[in-house]
């Protein structure tokens, strides 16, 4: 199935990044939105990154042109689609808006035409069922910003044909993007799922071990390999991102993730990290500030109670076929930008410390930190 006209969804801050990308490798784009004025912000968005890459000498002048040229916005949904090969949504993450638009979507679109979703959070298989065709349905999850991140997960629904997720690799490879595949649709797929329980557990062990919020960033940094703070990570994702995700991983999965109750006080007190000017931190508006984080700090943190819950959870997604080993430590360097990987930062604590730890804790906070059996034959 070869795919050349694609049609995005949304001209917000995935789609108009998808576009961009998709153009620059030589497809033909429709951009749709609902109203004109979000397709003359999105279409300057685009010229303005274009722009940006002629200058730097990344692009001549005139393949910024041909790209521009290739992306044709457009309001009109059935126009839009009529000779889409994939459609790729990125609609507001509200379940109710997304089967709205698929209701109107089966409706216009050719039936051959592959529906991709850019969900972060949204369970697959259940939107694919708001279609009426489940089998020509898959995720496909963009990082923010799509022109920088070259990580994209695949994620297909129980019925996507493997035709499907083949032509969807394809796409994604032929972007110069690395492909990486969620084979189940699980809550958070891979880097949410690493990420997020990996904050509430950052507030856990602050708690249980009286540690700093700059002592558990500055192990995170230093010891762990993130490019930032765990928590200064979480200010610069959002409050509100945080929280969502958090809300849909737990009433999915109650073993996805052990929430604690920080990350929901400070969204209801809309403190919501950098973009309010507070969140686990203040920031002065005038600055790019950076937390103050160091080595000296990083050593004076304990790290097998950090790497147990998430070295756990990578484990977890290698055991029930969600991915592999190296896929996961990819998706961690692409994603979330670890330079350390994960299973050798656990290696090298010694895997039986980490048992230990989840075993005690397992007895005294609940079976969300049950050994993974992986974790005992490593
Ligand atoms: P956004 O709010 O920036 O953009 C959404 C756009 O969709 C808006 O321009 C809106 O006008 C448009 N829209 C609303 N209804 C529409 C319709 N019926 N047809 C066409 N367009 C419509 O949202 P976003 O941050 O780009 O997120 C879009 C999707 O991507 C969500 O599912 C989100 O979970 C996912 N996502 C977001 C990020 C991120 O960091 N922002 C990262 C990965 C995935």
């Amino acid at each position: 199935m070869a795919i050349r006209n694609i049609t995005v969804l949304g001209s917000g801050t995935m789609g108009h990044g998808i576009a961009q990308v998709s153009a620059t490798a030589g497809y033909n784009i429709i951009l749709r939105d609902i109203k004109q004025e979000f397709l003359d912000s999105a279409m300057g968005k685009i010229k303005w990154s274009l722009d940006k890459m002629t200058d730097k000498k990344r692009i001549t002048e005139s393949e910024a042109e041909d790209i521009l040229s290739r992306i044709k916005p457009e309001l009109d949904l059935a126009k839009a689609v009529e000779k889409a090969d994939l459609i790729i949504e990125a609609v507001p993450e509200i379940m109710d808006l997304k089967r709205k638009v698929y209701g109107e979507l089966n409706a216009v679109a050719p039936s051959g035409t592959i529906f991709a979703s850019n969900t972060s959070t949204l369970p697959i298989t259940e939107v694919a069922g708001t279609t009426t065709r489940p089998d020509r349905f898959i995720g496909i999850h963009f990082f923010n910003p799509p022109q920088l991140m070259r990580l994209v997960e695949i994620i297909p629904g129980k019925k996507t044909a493997p035709d499907v997720v083949d032509a969807t690799g394809k796409y994604v490879k032929s972007l110069r993007k690395e492909p990486v595949m969620c084979r189940r649709d699980v809550p958070g797929f891979i880097v949410n799922r690493l990420f997020i329980p990996l904050a509430h557990e950052a507030c856990h062990v602050m708690d249980r071990r009286g540690y700093k919020i700059e002592e558990i960033d500055s192990v995170a940094k230093f010891r762990l390999g993130f490019p930032m703070g765990i928590l200064e990570l979480s200010d610069f994702t959002g409050m509100d991102v945080m929280h969502k995700a958090t809300v849909e991983m737990h009433s999915r999965d109650k073993r996805s993730i052990h929430p604690h109750p920080r990350i929901e006080q400070l969204f209801n007190s809309g403190k919501l990290g950098k973009k309010s000017g507070e969140g686990f931190y203040s920031y002065s508006k005038e600055n790019y500030e950076r937390i103050p984080l160091s080595e000296e700090l990083a050593e004076r943190v304990d790290l097998v109670p950090l790497v147990a819950g998430l070295i756990n959870n990578a484990a977890w997604m290698v055991t029930n076929g969600v991915s592999t080993i190296d896929e996961i430590e990819l998706a961690a360097r692409l994603g979330l930008g670890l330079k350390i990987p994960l299973f050798e930062t656990a290696s090298k604590i010694g895997m039986s410390d980490i048992i230990n730890e989840l075993q005690r804790l397992a007895r005294s906070e609940g079976e969300f930190y049950t050994p993974d059996p992986l974790l005992g034959t490593m």
